[in-house]
């Protein structure tokens, strides 16, 4: 059941990985996920509902209590390496259930998911003999020093673009930092994480440390992100659920960090490399199908090279090849449901209704046999967008982009930074008094230069405004992991004197 065919092909079936073991749902219940690219199904899940993340969160309390905190940093760092490199063994079948879970080309999940995946548990192994605390020169005979220690119990809400890739950057700052989890892939795109629930136990992580139960938002979601025993919630997905996250959380003041949505501008200036420009412009928006929070999904463009750029990017969008995600020379799969084909179809309507021109796409591709069943769009490049016109203001996740005027730097500024969001932002220039200026003046969490989608697990990555709160990856990462208590000691023996003696 390793290859590539057999992920595609034979329907599987997962339980629920709670407290170490493989349990049916209290319900019994179960749902499955289809493949994308044939409507077939993949998987038969268990679904787990509140009564599953009730347990989950005893078995993530008793290990962080128990077993867990004996474990000595170095341990935990070495059980992350054994999973990274459990992990790395498979990533030819763990990259081809991916693209047959989520639609994603079998390029991406190989060569990009799967190896950033072990990226981030490699470097977060690293960190977990380095999380100190410090002393602080406090006055007097007094000694003060802090002690980092871990949040506790952490409910991890994961979205389905990069399914495993989420799973990895939200466990791995988590574990190393000594606490435990209960993690909900979503439902769209529960088989990543499930694997991995037999390599962490592979790898020697003590029950009940990492907790993983599928189950639908409203339901699995909704319990764990509300459950008065966590201490923790992390969350990625839409800014909308976000805010009913964070809603929720709020009853018990559980901790929360949020990564959500993106409107990212990328911007092409007159003295940009047009070449490397279009290839960036590109990979912003096409990327995983569109389907990522910090895609490029306005491209303001320079009024003395819009025609020329325009040019070669409606050319190089026509000649993406959408199809089979399984094919290697496949660059855009299926979006991962019919509902956000929909939602993309509605996108097309609306853009033509506010006065936009579609210039490339705007429909879904003619494809053969069962790819007819795919959920399958093409790269879409819509003209004459406003910045204030719901396409340039809403995210879409889709590969959809809004063509964008400006006129003066100025304008450009005030223009890029008119959305709720903050993610990201690109600029392609080769004056880099501008690309600094620039980069101070938006609003965005992260801003690529002369690149774009460009990540490292020891670089951190979260949003501005409604775009999020916290950082995930990097030392950043540790912050939402770790609370710090501060301690304080007499060194003189004497009594403390303020009343007398
Ligand atoms: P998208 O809009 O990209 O599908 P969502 O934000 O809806 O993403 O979903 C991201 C994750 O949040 C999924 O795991 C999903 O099941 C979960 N989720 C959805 N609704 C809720 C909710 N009300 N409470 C908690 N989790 C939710």
């Amino acid at each position: 059941m390793s290859s590539a065919k057999s992920a595609s092909e034979t329907p599987r079936s997962y339980k629920l990985f709670i407290d170490g073991k493989w349990v049916d749902a209290e319900s019994g219940k179960t749902f499955t996920t289809p493949n994308p690219a044939t409507g077939a199904t993949l998987a038969e899940v268990a679904e787990g509902d509140k009564a599953d993340i009730d347990k989950a969160v005893v078995a993530a309390r008793t290990a962080l209590e128990g077993k867990w905190s004996k474990v000595s940093a170095r341990d935990r760092g070495r059980m992350m390496y054994k999973l990274a490199q459990l992990i790395e063994a498979r990533i030819g079948d763990l990259a081809a259930l991916e693209t047959a879970d989520n639609g994603k080309p079998i390029k991406e999940t190989t060569y990009v998911d799967l190896p950033q995946v072990v990226e981030n548990f490699e470097y977060f192994a690293g960190w977990a003999t380095k999380i100190e605390g410090e002393t602080i020169p406090v006055p007097g005979q007094m000694f003060n020093y802090t002690l980092r220690e871990p949040v506790g119990v952490c409910g991890q809400i994961i979205p389905w673009n990069f399914p495993l890739l989420m799973a990895a950057w939200k466990l791995a700052p988590a574990l190393a930092a000594g606490n435990t989890v209960v993690l909900k892939p979503a439902e769209q795109t529960p088989v990543g994480a499930m694997e991995l629930g037999s390599l962490i136990q592979e790898a020697g992580f003590p029950d009940g440390v990492v907790n993983i139960v599928p189950g639908y938002g409203e339901t699995a979601g909704a319990a764990l992100a509300s459950h008065p025993g966590i201490d923790k919630v992390a969350f990625t997905g839409s800014t909308e659920v976000g805010k009913l996250i964070a809603r929720a959380a709020s009853d018990n003041l559980t901790k929360v960090s949020l990564e959500l949505g993106g409107k990212a501008p990328n911007i092409v200036f007159a003295d940009a490399d047009i070449e490397q420009a279009v290839s960036g412009a590109m990979m912003g928006i096409f990327f995983n199908q569109g389907q990522v929070c910090c895609a490029g999904s306005r491209l303001f463009l320079d009024a003395s090279v819009k025609d020329e750029f325009l040019d070669r990017f409606k050319e190089r969008a026509g000649r993406v090849k959408v199809g089979d995600p399984m094919d290697a020379s496949t660059q855009m799969g299926p979006q991962v449901s019919e509902e956000q084909l929909n939602r993309i179809k509605g996108y097309v309507d609306i853009a033509r209704g506010e006065g936009a021109s579609v210039l490339a796409g705007g429909c879904p591709p003619q494809l053969e046999g069962d790819f007819q069943k795919g959920f399958f769009f093409q790269p879409t490049i819509f003209g004459e967008v406003k910045n204030s016109m719901r396409v340039a203001q809403e995210e879409i996740f889709g590969p959809v982009v809004s063509i964008i005027s400006f006129d003066g730097e100025e304008d450009l500024i005030k223009q890029a930074n008119e959305v709720v969001y903050g993610l990201s932002a690109g600029i392609w220039t080769k004056d880099i008094t501008r690309a600094h200026r620039f980069a101070r003046a938006i609003k965005a969490g992260t801003v690529w230069i002369n690149t774009y989608n460009m990540f490292n697990a020891a670089s951190p990555f979260g949003g501005y405004k409604q775009s999020g709160y916290g950082r995930e990856m990097g030392k950043h990462a540790l912050e939402m992991y770790t609370q710090v208590k501060s301690v304080w000691v007499d060194l003189s023996g004497k009594p403390i004197g303020w009343y007398g003696n």
